[in-house]
């Protein structure tokens, strides 16, 4: 069968591609790496890569709370990371924290508005509603604001008829509530569009400077395909290897943010934290931003102090900052990630600002523990302006490129929307609906 275009990878920038352009008729061949899981099971496929997060200061006792090993947090399967999403919305355009509306929707040197607008209707987002507020996170939201951190509700892409509160948004949702990337894939399969799973792409094949096939590995033999234009799809992580597979080098694998975070928590007797919707109310600081968040790895840290932290008597708060886009995916995959003085301070201003909400709740000082720092949100190796132009494509003609690698600067913010707004606009592209 002869396919009109390839989509590499099934995350937030693939699946919605790969929907769009089925849905304009074009035959569309999606392949990806992983499998279909099942639904309550994707906390089990998070992989887990370490970061070295060099300190390029020393830094002073104000930041005893930071704790190593650094991870970055993704999932290779159908769907990519998206069905363990806490489903947060934000527009996460790189220069949204300058208070500015008019660069809010602006990514490098494009115009989201549209499609942000787009994307927000496919993904049923909404404000988190009042009622679904959890006594625990109620009460940060009480304590913050009389210390003067304005909270608002989480915009989230979840159907709050169907959702029964559980919780445990990063299962993958049972209830059917919360939108991932499979519902898009689903759609384009419906749409006529081709799944192989599975299916491990190698590299792009071209001749002259034009896009001739794909190369990857299905059922441990060699398989190509012949297609004249492919979008690339694979994650801010395996993106540029399979660029550099390619032949395809200059400035690609650089320019790696995550959006470092942290989770900053306490004991509190009884206080059943664990069991509320995560991540239901956000306060915003510029370049980083407060909320509610449970975490398991704040038990173990408690316990060292000893205290006996049953998941229901933790309570926490997550920091998350626009780190610096200074990383680097080295030749044999590991991360260099140089953690610089602005994310110091940044994690530094979002620590204290924590441990006052918390000790304002009634947390004792003495028991507050902090995360290990971490990142779900890996981009900016493939960034525009760098290796693709603002239409999104390479330099061999018929490449394209369509996920978080793509954006320029770390967000600082959830970016599964804006990845799909820029998805939805190179499809737009393609399909001669955007001169
Ligand atoms: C625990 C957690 C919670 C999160 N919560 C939120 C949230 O609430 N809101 C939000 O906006 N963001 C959230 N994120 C981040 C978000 O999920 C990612 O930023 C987003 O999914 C990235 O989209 P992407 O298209 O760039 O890549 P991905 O979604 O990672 O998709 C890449 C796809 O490519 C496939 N692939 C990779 N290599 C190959 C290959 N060689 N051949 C074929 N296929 C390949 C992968 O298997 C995968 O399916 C969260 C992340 C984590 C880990």
């Amino acid at each position: 069968m002869a396919f009109d275009i390839a989509v590499i990878g099934t995350g937030a920038g693939g699946a919605t591609v790969a929907r769009e352009l089925s849905k304009k008729g074009l035959k569309i061949l999606i392949l990806e790496k992983g499998k279909r899981h099942r639904v309550g099971t994707s906390v089990n496929y998070i992989k887990n890569i370490p970061m070295d997060l060099k300190l390029n200061v020393i830094p002073d006792e104000k930041y005893d709370f930071l704790r190593f090993p650094a991870e970055l947090m993704y999932i290779e399967d159908v769907g990519g990371t998206t069905p363990v999403s806490l489903a947060n919305a934000c527009y996460a355009c790189s220069a949204c924290y300058s208070n500015s509306a008019t660069t809010q929707f602006k990514i490098h040197d494009i115009d989201l508005f549209k499609e942000l607008i787009e994307a927000s209707t496919d993904l049923k987002v909404n404000p988190f509603p009042a009622d679904l507020m959890g006594p625990a996170t109620r009460k940060i939201v009480e304590c913050g604001e009389s210390l003067g951190f304005f909270m608002e509700p989480m915009p989230k892409f979840i159907d709050f008829s169907k959702c029964d509160g559980c919780g445990q948004c990063i299962q993958g949702c049972m209830a059917g509530a919360k939108w991932d990337a499979t519902h898009f894939v689903n759609e384009a399969l419906l749409n006529g569009a081709t799944l192989l799973s599975d299916f491990f792409v190698t590299k792009i094949l071209h001749e002259n400077g034009e896009v001739t096939g794909i190369e990857g590995i299905f059922e441990d033999k060699v398989k190509n395909f012949q297609v004249k234009k492919v979008i690339l799809a694979a994650g801010a992580l395996n993106t540029p290897q399979i660029l550099k597979n390619s032949g395809i080098n200059e400035g690609v694998g650089e320019g790696l943010f995550c959006d470092l975070f942290i989770t900053v928590g306490g004991y509190l007797k009884g206080v059943s934290f664990n069991k509320e919707i995560p991540m239901g109310v956000k306060s915003e600081f510029g370049p980083y931003f407060l909320s509610p968040h449970f975490s398991n790895q704040l038990r173990p840290l408690l316990e060292s102090k000893g205290l006996n932290a049953n998941p229901e008597d933790v309570i926490g708060i997550m920091v998350k900052i626009a780190d610096e886009a200074n990383g680097r995916l080295n030749e044999d995959k590991s991360i260099y990630k140089p953690l610089t003085v602005r994310d110091l301070e940044l994690l530094g201003e979002g620590y204290e600002k924590s441990v006052k909400i918390l000790v304002e709740m009634g947390v004792n000082p003495s028991s507050i523990v902090s995360t290990p720092i971490r990142g779900a949100h890996p981009g900016g190796t493939a960034a525009m302006g760098k290796v693709v132009d603002n239409n999104l494509k390479a330099e061999i003609k018929g490449l394209y490129i369509a996920d978080a690698s793509v954006i320029p600067q770390a967000p600082g913010r959830p970016p599964i929307l804006t990845i799909t707004a820029i998805a939805k606009r190179l499809a737009k592209k393609l399909s001669g609906d955007l001169k």
